[in-house]
């Protein structure tokens, strides 16, 4: 996966959203040489599970909830930059639950990025949520991937973070530049009822990404099977609206944020694509380079507080040279792990690791704590 960023000029990664944060000691056991510089959330999803609760759909008890928030502060000890929420994948997660996590981030001045409670026609009520827990805690709150979230209600949403910004609050958010989401089968996001939330696109706009299925648009009967036999395989949701998704991407506080992973065979197209793609659609909307690069350099560096993000004597020496007349992704649903053209050059702490387009050094990033 590093590779696959490392290729689009990625220098430095944010790792751990969506809730899927592991605990920071094995974080740091899992990358003992990375290619790109790391920076890990402690995902609340993951704490639930250390905590005992593995209902999705259950509240922690009161003891559980004080086991994910003693393990939230021992990742916040050794390193991790704050905490990520899934609250799509477990719903169980109640405001009274995440606002005593919140508490710990404050403490440590950390951020909290949101996967939202919904990705339906209640998007802004979930977006109104965690804009709640930034006024009650004072904590940045990063809204991720936002246009997969908000379908059919994409302006609506970011008129509400406007007001939010407007007020002062810290609501900041990122974006993928793709018409089509994709998670796990076996998620709660394709629980029983999932084909009426998006204006009924059912299972025939969802493509395998993995498994036996790969490849293929799936039917009742192969959805059922898939996820029955295959939980953990991944689904691409072609549920999204281009237009929309480039309104999102547009939005002068809109930073860029791949949103990818992957497991095994399968991934989306995002994971080799999305800062080629997004740069691309900003300059068919009018952005010119400065203001389109600030997006994927200064803006997220800005909000992660980190050095790094412009280029002046002294600063840290992450650096990717493109062409910018090529630089252009090429990867497909059918094709996702396709490099981009164009990328020429890409040094990370002072070491050139990508040469005309080609891995060339030895992995040069560090987990940064
Ligand atoms: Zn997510």
């Amino acid at each position: 996966m590093e590779l696959s960023l490392l290729r689009q000029g990625v220098t430095t990664m944010l790792s751990g959203n969506c809730g899927s944060g592991p605990l920071f000691a094995d974080s740091a056991a899992m990358h003992p040489h990375p290619w790109i510089n790391l920076h890990y959330l402690a995902g609340n999803c993951v704490l639930r599970h250390a905590s005992g609760q593995t209902d999705r759909y259950a509240p922690a008890t009161p003891r559980q909830r004080q086991a994910m928030r003693d393990l939230l502060g021992e990742s916040m000890r050794l390193g991790a930059m704050g905490l990520s929420l899934g609250l799509e994948y477990e719903p169980g997660a109640t405001f009274e639950e995440i606002s005593g996590l919140a508490r710990v981030v404050a403490e440590f001045g950390g951020f909290i990025s949101v996967h939202t409670r919904f990705d339906d026609d209640r998007c802004v009520e979930g977006i109104r949520e965690v804009i709640e827990l930034s006024r009650v805690y004072g904590v940045r709150v990063e809204i991720s991937h936002l246009a997969s979230m908000t379908a059919f209600h994409t302006d609506e949403c970011l008129e509400a973070i406007d007001a939010a910004t407007g007020e002062g609050l810290r609501v900041t958010f990122d974006s993928y530049p793709y018409d089509a989401f994709c998670t796990n089968v076996g998620s709660a996001v394709f629980d029983d009822g999932f084909a009426s939330r998006w204006r009924g696109k059912g299972p025939e706009c969802l493509e395998a990404a993995s498994g036996r299925f790969r490849g293929q648009w799936l039917n009742w009967d192969t959805f059922a099977e898939m996820r029955r036999e295959e939980p953990d395989g991944q689904i691409i949701a072609h549920i999204m609206e281009q237009d929309e998704v480039e309104r999102c991407v547009a939005h002068p506080d809109c930073m860029i944020g791949s949103d990818s992973y992957y497991q095994g065979e399968g991934a989306h197209p995002r994971l080799s694509g999305t800062f080629p793609r997004a740069l691309r659609i900003l300059r068919r909307h009018g952005y010119g380079w400065n203001d389109a690069l600030k997006k994927v350099t200064a803006m997220p560096a800005d909000a992660l507080q980190i050095d790094a993000g412009r280029i002046y004597a002294g600063a840290s020496a992450d650096i990717a040279v493109f062409d910018p007349d090529s630089f252009t992704d090429r990867a497909t649903y059918k094709e996702p792990f396709m490099p981009p053209m164009g990328m020429k050059l890409v040094i990370v702490n002072g070491n050139a690791v990508l040469d005309n387009g080609e891995i060339s050094g030895v992995p040069s990033g560090e987990l940064r704590r």
